[in-house]
């Protein structure tokens, strides 16, 4: 009996609970991924994402070739190539992880449908890329959480699933079998570029299974003892980097909870104890919000809080256009988005600086900077940027009314040799710290580098913002 495997967000054979599922109930299990129109062909999709995806299907493949099966290639709406493709491969059941996403939540349910009027199985409700199902988690009165702290006293007190069993020893296709797969619309995998897709800048994060795991080995023996306190420090190679893998689900999530308890078994200072749970609770915050995206879909639209909903932003295109090319005038701000539009990453605590400087600094909707960042992150992912404008902007699931940051003082604490920003802002190489992190270099010396005063006042700004927000709260 054969079954499909669907591979979405989970590009690995290791650690997959519904390719170990499926692998239980068969010998034949064979791979599938389906280049989506739907999704490829949104006006937000980054380049660097996309090559890091191929690169992962890449190894995947590779993968797949090494346990004795393939992985197919589909390119089109997956409502029809999937249900024909198991099909025309008289495929026993279809599996799949499921997704938190509005627009999968949606598409999966038409896909059961279709499967199952053909008589093939689906398995339902199988999560892969969370800790906990979204119907497990919530407060005494059984609703979902909108608050992380007793979220994450209730998520993290709960016992974690192992990791799931390694995919191996499976059979594939046979050679008829692949034909008839390639009429079924199987293709060869393209690349990036064949896709329209081109990103000239290298990828600093390795696509595929292998490197997502050395890299949380590299992590976890040594950094995440000392994330409590390097984390905040863009300069400082203090954080994982493993958000894009746990985005395409290059690494499985249980490994990646495995790995942090066995560090904690590992040490017994309690700094790094602290440490340690301070990165397990980034974890959940990631569950977080992609628990927030399943119960209320229309996080997606925009504004969680009432205050927000019709909150009147100036847009201001100039300000829009300045701010994406790294150009404000605020070096830190500018740092950072230099850093996102050449890389494809940016560090979490400029993730802040910016997205607040955008929304409270120059009144921009943060839409907008939402989508500019889903553009251009290698692991952009809908709950975790939706989440973090949000909560950048004030306008979501934060207990603290409203949230301002000075850049200036952002700069001052957390970059304080001004290391960050030099090396994202070459002209400014040669200025004096001090006028780095304040930002107060003269109009003479920012025209002699050919960098731009100070769009915006931030004084001003910030008064204009809560005034505005004060109007918006007596509604
Ligand atoms: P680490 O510090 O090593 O954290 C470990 C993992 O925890 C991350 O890989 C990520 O999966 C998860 N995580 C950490 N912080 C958060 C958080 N605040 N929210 C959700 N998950 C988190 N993260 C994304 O994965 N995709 C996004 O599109 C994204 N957009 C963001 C937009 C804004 C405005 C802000 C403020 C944050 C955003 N984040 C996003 C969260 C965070 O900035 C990144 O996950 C983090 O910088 C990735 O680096 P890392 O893997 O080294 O993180």
């Amino acid at each position: 009996d054969l079954i499909l495997f669907w591979h979405r967000r989970d590009l690995r054979i290791s650690d997959n609970t519904g390719l170990a599922a499926a692998r239980q109930r068969t010998q034949k299990v064979v791979g599938v991924f389906c280049l989506d129109p739907n999704i490829l062909e949104r006006d937000d999709v980054a380049p660097v994402r996309v090559t890091y995806m191929i690169g992962c299907l890449q190894q995947l493949q590779q993968r797949y070739a090494q346990v004795g099966s393939q992985l197919l290639i589909l390119q089109g709406e997956p409502r029809e190539a999937i249900p024909a493709l198991a099909t025309a491969l008289s495929a026993k059941a279809v599996f799949w992880n499921w997704d938190v996403e509005p627009y999968s939540q949606v598409r999966d349910r038409d896909i059961i449908e279709s499967l199952k009027e053909k008589g093939i199985q689906v398995l339902e409700e199988n999560w892969d890329q969370i800790l906990h199902s979204p119907d497990d988690i919530f407060t005494g009165s059984n609703q979902p959480y909108t608050v992380f702290t007793p979220f994450w006293r209730n998520w993290s007190s709960k016992p974690k699933a192992a990791p799931a069993e390694t995919l191996k020893n499976v059979e594939g296709l046979s050679e008829q079998e692949l034909q008839t797969a390639k009429q079924a619309s199987a293709i060869a995998l393209p690349t990036a570029k064949d896709l329209g897709f081109s990103w000239e800048n290298g990828l600093v994060i390795e696509p595929g299974e292998a490197a997502a795991g050395e890299r949380l080995e590299q992590f976890c023996h040594r950094a995440i003892e000392e994330y409590k306190e390097q984390r905040n420090f863009p300069a400082y190679d203090g954080t994982s980097q493993l958000s894009a893998a746990l985005k395409f689900g290059a690494i499985g999530i249980r490994r990646v909870w495995a790995a942090t308890v066995e560090a904690m078994e590992n040490t017994r200072s309690d700094e790094a104890q602290t440490s340690i749970r301070a990165w397990q609770q980034e974890l959940a915050w990631r569950e977080f919000y992609q628990h927030a995206m399943y119960h209320f879909p229309e996080l997606e639209q925009g504004a969680y809080r009432q205050q927000f909903k019709n909150f009147p932003y100036e847009n201001n295109e100039e300000y829009f256009q300045a701010w994406c090319e790294g150009r404000t005038g605020y070096p830190i701000v500018d740092a950072a988005m230099r850093q996102m539009n050449n890389i494809g990453w940016m560090h979490n605590r400029c993730r802040m600086i910016v997205a607040n400087f955008l929304t409270k600094d120059l009144l921009i909707d943060p839409r907008l900077g939402e989508k500019y960042f889903y553009q251009r992150l290698i692991d952009g992912d809908l709950s975790a940027n939706n989440g973090g404008w949000q909560w950048s902007a004030s306008s979501g699931m934060d207990p603290k009314p409203i949230r301002i940051f000075n850049p200036a003082s952002q700069a001052q604490k957390f970059d304080p040799e001004g290391e960050y920003i030099r090396e994202w802002l070459p002209e400014l190489r040669s200025f004096d710290t001090e006028e780095l992190l304040s930002g107060n270099i003269s109009k003479r010396d920012r025209a002699a580098v050919d960098y731009p005063n100070p769009i915006v006042d931030h004084k001003i700004q910030q008064r204009q913002f809560k005034v505005i927000y004060q109007q918006q709260k007596e509604l």
